[in-house]
């Protein structure tokens, strides 16, 4: 069965859309955006987009590729002190001469929608509720849970360390009561520890698991995303030879996302999500991610 985060996305956004008109202090999302990366611009076009659509407030700022790090952490300063805004997000990457965890340490935890400050990344790592979920696993989460996909006392493998991705999907999966492996690119025998996965997550960016790889009915959630030869978006899937087309792919796993239609949409959908729990109206914590599907 396929995964279809487009479609998911689209209902949840749908009732996101239903809780932001009731409420009188909308929330405000700002995206600060260093440098010109055509796939940054790409990303936070999207998400002032999808905010939009759905009624929630959004300021872009877009500060030029030489803008200095001091100069970053005070605008972010003055976004924490802004009672308008009630949430922040920083396009990474950032370019290379500013140190992105100064950023990010500068970010208000009650504003950090992405998940990202030690505080809210500590407070998962111990259990805690944080102030909000890192949006990518949160995305995941929610597309596993609407398809029923048994999480606890399941084996799951994780392709990918990164603070953004990995990491905290395997903090949010041991939550869950699964038995979690992470990992990465010096991993040994990779091939036998993803044969040996009820759940493969994988979120390297290069397509490296080969369907056949994995456990016949397994379930395979496909985070990467780079593209083919032709320019193409593709996931960490590579189907060629075993499967003539995405069909037969459906057929061999329990449960696969597509690339694209699966893991991105929800993502957004996250964010989405973490920028309504931002409002001042929503109180802390009072958000229950399956009553929005
Ligand atoms: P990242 O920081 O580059 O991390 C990639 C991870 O994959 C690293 O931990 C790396 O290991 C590991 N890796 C790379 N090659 C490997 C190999 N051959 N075998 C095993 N592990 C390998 O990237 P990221 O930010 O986590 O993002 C990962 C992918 O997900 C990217 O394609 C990104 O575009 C995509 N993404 C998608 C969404 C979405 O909404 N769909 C959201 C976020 C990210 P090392 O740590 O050893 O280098």
């Amino acid at each position: 069965m396929i995964l279809d985060g487009k479609a998911l996305s689209k209902k949840i956004l749908e009732k996101i859309k239903v809780e932001v008109s009731k409420l009188s202090n909308k929330p405000h999302l700002a995206v600060i955006l260093v440098g010109d990366d055509p796939a940054s611009q790409v990303y936070v076009r999207n998400k002032k987009k999808t905010a939009e659509e759905i009624g929630i407030l959004s300021t872009v700022i877009e500060l030029p590729y030489e803008t200095s790090e001091d100069v970053v952490i005070n605008k972010i300063k003055e976004l924490n002190a802004n009672k308008e805004i009630t949430a922040i997000l920083v396009q990474m990457p950032l370019p290379k001469h500013i140190n992105k965890d100064n950023v990010i340490c500068a970010i208000d935890p009650n504003k950090d929608v992405d998940c990202f400050t030690p505080e809210n990344v500590g407070k998962l790592a111990i259990g805690m509720e944080p102030r909000f979920n890192p949006v990518t696993p949160q995305g995941v989460l929610m597309l596993l849970d609407y398809y029923k996909v048994p999480i606890e006392g399941k084996h799951a493998v994780i392709i990918g360390r990164s603070n953004i991705v990995g990491k905290p999907m395997a903090q949010m999966l041991l939550q869950r009561n699964a038995t979690v492996t992470i990992c990465h690119s010096k991993t040994e025998n990779l091939e036998e520890k993803i044969k040996a996965a009820d759940i493969v997550i994988s979120a390297a960016g290069k397509k490296i698991v080969r369907c056949k790889m994995v456990k016949y009915k397994a379930t395979f959630v496909d985070v990467g995303i780079s593209r083919d030869t032709n320019g193409k978006l593709t996931g960490d899937l590579n189907w060629i030879p075993d499967f003539n087309n995405f069909n037969e792919v459906s057929e061999y796993f329990e449960f696969v996302s597509p690339v694209p239609g699966g893991v991105g949409p929800m993502t957004i959908a996250s964010l989405m999500l973490n920028t309504l729990a931002s409002s001042q109206d929503m109180g802390i914590l009072s958000i229950r991610r399956d009553s929005f599907f």
